[in-house]
């Protein structure tokens, strides 16, 4: 029988990073994916297939790239058939006041983090509708919802993905294919390595749960997700501490 599947972009660190290990240990075979760390990611990859006996494929490239999205699902379809789970994870942050944002960093930002939610999606939905099975998990932010000074783009594209979940999850549900994302809080990762320990304190105090999540609790979530009712489906769930 076919081992199940999931390609997870943006998976050389981080929440991504986590992510695989979590399907690695559920036995999942592993498309995984990022931008710039292929050898880093490559030899990731070797530790879970030695410790978790499954196969690995690492695609390495910019999934803000349709063209490369494109390929990366073609060799994924001859690596394991085609993709049971998919983790749009890949994303980017950028900090600044609107009117000294430039154009080129705006569309960077949409690319990076919306289309390649779209790319992705396109090219992993064939394969999933056809099998009447089917989940799609999208990282998203409470910025996506509640918008955040500074982070004016970066807040449109996780709020672009978050419409997006909810209308793919209609067109979805009657092929049995769920569509969910996770709007997080503050999790522990290089994205936040710019807060000085002050800013950090400050912050810590602001969520209720009182820390910055690790990325191990999103991405055992995210596997709990993968395997909930398949009733659940359109959902936009905050990681967040109760900090919204
Ligand atoms: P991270 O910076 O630690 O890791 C980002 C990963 O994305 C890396 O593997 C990187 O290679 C990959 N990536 C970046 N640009 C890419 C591109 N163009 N193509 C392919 N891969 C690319 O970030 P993280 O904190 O693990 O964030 C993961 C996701 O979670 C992002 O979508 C982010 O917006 C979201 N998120 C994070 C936080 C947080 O507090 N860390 C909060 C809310 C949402």
């Amino acid at each position: 029988m076919k081992r199940k599947s999931a390609l997870i972009t943006g998976a050389s660190r981080g929440i991504g990073r986590a992510a695989a290990a979590a399907f690695a240990k559920g036995g999942y075979d592993l498309v995984l994916n990022c931008v710039h760390s292929g050898q880093e990611l490559n030899d990731f990859a070797k530790e879970l297939q030695a410790e978790f006996k499954i196969q690995t494929l690492c695609c390495c490239g910019d999934v803000g790239s349709y063209e490369f999205v494109c390929r990366m699902f073609a060799q994924a379809a001859d690596f394991c058939g085609g993709v049971d789970v998919l983790i749009n994870n890949a994303g980017i942050s950028y900090i600044g006041l609107l009117e000294e944002m430039s154009y080129e960093d705006w569309e960077r930002m949409l690319h990076t983090n919306l289309t390649s939610v779209f790319s992705c999606c396109k090219c992993a939905v064939p394969y999933m509708v056809a099998q009447k099975s089917g989940r799609i998990i999208n990282i998203s932010s409470d910025w996506g919802i509640y918008g955040a000074s500074c982070e004016v783009a970066y807040s449109a594209a996780k709020g672009g993905i978050n419409a997006f979940t909810k209308a793919l999850a209609k067109e979805l549900a009657p092929s049995n294919v769920q569509v969910n994302a996770v709007a997080c809080g503050v999790i522990d990762t290089d994205m936040n390595a710019g807060f000085d320990a002050a800013e950090r304190r400050c912050l810590e105090e602001e969520i209720p749960a009182g820390y910055f999540a690790k990325p191990k609790e999103v991405a055992d979530f995210l596997y709990q997700m993968s395997e909930a009712p398949p009733y659940l489906t359109g959902q936009i769930i905050a990681f967040d501490g109760g900090w919204m």
